[in-house]
């Protein structure tokens, strides 16, 4: 018999967590085995710290961790794996988003071999265009920039196999994003699709500045990119200011008129830009690396051994 851990951020959600508890208690039940709902309040300030209480009071399964103040959904997630004991954790919202039957086509698919399901959004209500617009956009330069294979329109949604949480948690970092994290960490993947409801009660958390934040977390510690840029157009402006002077030499050797000194100052600029640009490139190779070092994620992940 499995054991399934339930880990739900609720920052504000009084309204909502009745709601969830009652939808999703007997879904659960229905499995026929163990679980567990672990919630972390993110330091809201409305009810939720009484309404998880009185929860917590009535069934034994509701575990709760309240943090000092609002750390985030990704720190609450973490919390959360860090608490749980199942041997799959399903990472769901409170606002019953993340519809909770989807939880069990998870459940069969990792019965059926598979680490992470990722439940796929085929279609997202009551989301303005504006925020589908960027939410696309991001999984797209995600997938352009890092090596990781985040599959599109996949949330925080998910099903990990104790392997997964144990391997994410492994991970020391500060700044996380857990879908790239999921990511990071590999193992065999799978999706499950489903059309994601309004927000059953109450509104977004997310500001467009905690996407961008969210969005931040998720490019820089995943890729190096934006640090190779000054080395490339470094080299680049260099040597296109060179073959500006050659053609510049070859053109005042020829006798041509072409503008006069001041004409030398543009490949004079170009090639002092350059070189200056290029070695910030190089600066930034070793703090790439650096940066790599201090990340100290594992070398490698084992997902099983034969006759070892
Ligand atoms: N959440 C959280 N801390 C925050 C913001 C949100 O724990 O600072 C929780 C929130 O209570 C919900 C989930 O994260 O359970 C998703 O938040 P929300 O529904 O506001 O985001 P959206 O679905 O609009 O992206
Ligand atoms: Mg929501």
């Amino acid at each position: 018999m499995s054991k399934y851990s339930l880990v739900v951020p609720a920052y504000n959600e009084e309204k909502t967590l009745p709601l969830f508890y009652d939808a999703v208690v007997p879904l659960m039940e229905s499995v026929g085995e163990e679980f567990e709902m672990i919630f972390v309040n993110d330091g809201s300030r409305d009810g939720t710290k009484e309404i998880l209480r009185g929860l917590a009071e009535k069934d034994a399964r509701v575990k709760v961790c309240n943090f000092s103040r609002n750390f985030g959904q990704q720190a609450a997630f973490l919390c959360g794996f860090s608490e749980a004991t199942g041997d799959a954790v399903i990472a769901m919202d409170a606002d019953l988003q993340d519809p909770p039957e989807v939880a069990l086509e998870m459940i069969k698919k990792w019965k059926e071999g598979y680490d992470i399901v990722h439940g796929k959004r085929r279609k997202r209500k009551g989301e303005t265009l504006f925020k589908r617009a960027t939410a696309s956009l991001f999984y797209r330069f995600m997938r352009k920039i890092t090596s990781l294979d985040m599959p599109a329109d996949v949330g925080d949604f998910k099903l990990y196999d104790r392997k997964v949480v144990d391997a994410v948690l492994s991970l020391g970092e500060h700044d996380r994003l857990l879908r790239a994290q999921a990511a990071w960490v590999g193992f065999k993947q799978t999706t499950v699709e489903f059309d994601r409801p309004e927000r059953v009660a109450g509104e977004t958390h997310y500001t467009l500045k905690k996407m961008i934040r969210l969005a931040e977390s998720g490019v820089f510690p995943n890729s190096d990119y934006p640090l190779t840029l000054p080395l490339k157009a470094g080299l680049c402006l260099t040597g296109l200011s060179l073959v500006c002077f050659v053609v510049f030499i070859v053109l005042a050797c020829s006798g041509v008129a072409f503008g006069g000194l001041t004409a030398w100052l543009f490949p004079a600029l170009g090639l002092a830009t350059g070189i200056v640009l290029t070695c910030h490139g190089l600066s930034n190779i070793y703090l790439s690396m650096i940066y790599s070092e201090v990340q100290n994620r594992p070398k490698y992940i084992v997902a099983d051994k034969f006759n070892l």
